[in-house]
């Protein structure tokens, strides 16, 4: 469904407001929805989501992002909101919060910044939204005036976001206005999240002016949007000449400055291209900006045709273009991370292995290298030398649950059916799929190839999950 994301999303695209202030909601409204609460909701929206075909898992664009997002984010929050940054694979330009600090940005909304700061303009706006606990504000009268239990509310917001047009959630709950209401700002919070984003992306370095380009950019196109079928968010929330002028007014106070765009924008948003379009297209594309020297960095054209070479199967030519690509790139993690998937794509294992070695040793932290060197050593049955790569990394990512899914794969390889089930289970705990680990984590008792020790470490994981489970259970009650 091609607007899937859009409902809840676009309230970047607010509009002016003429009244000042932001509704006053009072202790008990604040107190009846606490931070937990927020963020256990959040967990909730965030499991629908990690499942949906859209949520889009590449380590390089994703570290990209939440590296984009945290330098934002350490400038306007007070370090008691945690923020969670993440990629949904759609092609309409929107970003959008939920509750408990997790912002979702489009593929689209990356590909259509013309300019680093652009896309931090937008992110900006919706770290804005959470830090001036526009969404919890939302969220807390939502429950008040309707009496919605979290997990009622968690459904209600995905629904709506899922389905727009028909609010499908309100059929299900009989709370038609409430639920279609849920989580739409309102003009004073757009304009809230306007100047205190502005802020933001000021303070953390950005060009503050790439807001109004931006904006504008946005403008003209709803306004082609328009005369045919627009989305409904960009029906119902028009960007506002006020609303531009509001930013412009507030840039007059501010001194130029030029901020050139980093390397890892262009390499990510080259490698967004050639990975989204068609690999035919995404070739022509680059071969053609490439020819016409029409673009904002050479060596992201490059990336991005060798990458498209990768997908079409062209390995020579990748190989050719790759050498091309070195000559005018910068030493970049991204740069070494391309130049081994093309031997591993081309099956030359052994190349692949040495590459991706020597790439660790220059970039140890790179999650993208670890992810992809002992994936190909799965791949050729080789789990001894992926478990030592993956055990060495959790050292330092505990937290990382696709290392804790490889390390499950490697066991399975192995035949250590208790070591497979108990690293798969804590890959689903760090998900936040409870009754999943819990289900693993008991198979792994059953088991009956693990000592003593190994048995009670999992019985008391066990416990603690299953405390886990019963605060979330509580929440659906309430
Ligand atoms: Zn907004």
């Amino acid at each position: 469904m091609p607007y899937r994301y859009f409902w809840v999303a676009l309230f970047f695209i607010g509009c002016c407001a003429l009244a000042e202030g932001l509704p006053d909601l009072g202790e008990a409204a604040q107190s009846s929805f606490s931070a937990a609460e927020e963020r256990r909701l959040g967990e909730q929206i965030m499991q629908e989501i990690r499942a949906d075909r859209a949520f889009y898992e590449d380590a390089e664009a994703t570290d990209y992002i939440r590296a984009l997002g945290n330098r934002l984010a350490s400038r306007g929050a007070d370090g008691r909101q945690d923020f969670e940054f993440f990629l949904m694979q759609d092609r309409s330009i929107n970003a959008f919060a939920l509750p408990g600090g997790f912002i979702g940005i489009h593929t689209g909304l990356v590909l259509a910044a013309q300019s680093e700061s652009e896309l931090a303009s937008v992110v900006a706006h919706e770290i804005a939204h959470v830090t001036q606990r526009h969404i919890a504000r939302i969220v807390a009268q939502q429950k008040q005036s309707t009496v919605m239990s979290l997990a009622a509310l968690a459904v209600a917001i995905l629904a709506a976001r899922a389905n727009p047009e028909i609010a499908s959630a309100a059929t299900a709950f009989g709370q038609a206005g409430a639920v279609q209401n849920l989580l739409n700002f309102t003009r004073d919070h757009e304009r809230e999240a306007d100047r205190v984003g502005l802020q933001i992306l000021e303070s953390a370095g950005y060009d503050a002016r790439s807001m109004a380009v931006f904006f504008e950019r946005m403008q003209r196109a709803t306004r082609i949007y328009e005369i045919g079928s627009a989305p409904s968010y960009l029906r119902t929330h028009p960007l506002t000449y006020e609303r531009i002028a509001d930013i412009q007014n507030r840039l007059e106070r501010l001194k130029y400055r030029q901020v050139p765009d980093s390397a890892d924008f262009q390499f990510v948003r080259a490698k967004l291209r050639a990975e989204l379009d068609s690999p035919a297209q995404a070739r022509e594309f680059f071969e053609e900006s490439l020819a016409e020297r029409r673009y904002l960095s050479e060596s992201a054209s490059r990336y991005g045709l060798v990458s498209s070479l990768v997908r079409l199967k062209e390995y020579d030519r990748a190989r050719k273009e790759f050498s091309a690509l070195r000559r005018v790139a910068p030493k970049h993690a991204m740069v070494e991370t391309l130049g081994c998937r093309i031997g591993s794509a081309a099956g030359q294992t052994e190349n692949a292995l040495a590459c991706y070695r020597d790439a660790l040793k220059a970039y140890p932290d790179y999650r993208a290298l670890t992810y992809e060197y002992a994936e190909l050593l799965l791949q050729v049955s080789r789990p001894d030398a992926a478990l030592n790569a993956i055990s060495q990394k959790l050292h330092s990512s505990g937290d990382d649950p696709k290392l804790y899914l490889l390390q499950g794969r490697a066991y399975a390889l192995q035949g250590k059916r208790f070591a497979q089930h108990r690293s798969t289970g804590e890959a689903y705990a760090k998900l936040g799929n409870v009754r999943a680990a819990i289900e693993q984590m008991q198979i792994a008792l059953r088991s009956g190839d693990a000592d003593f020790y190994q048995l009670s470490a999992v019985e008391a994981r066990l416990k603690e999950l299953r405390r886990m489970d019963e605060l979330q259970r509580r929440d659906q009650r309430r």
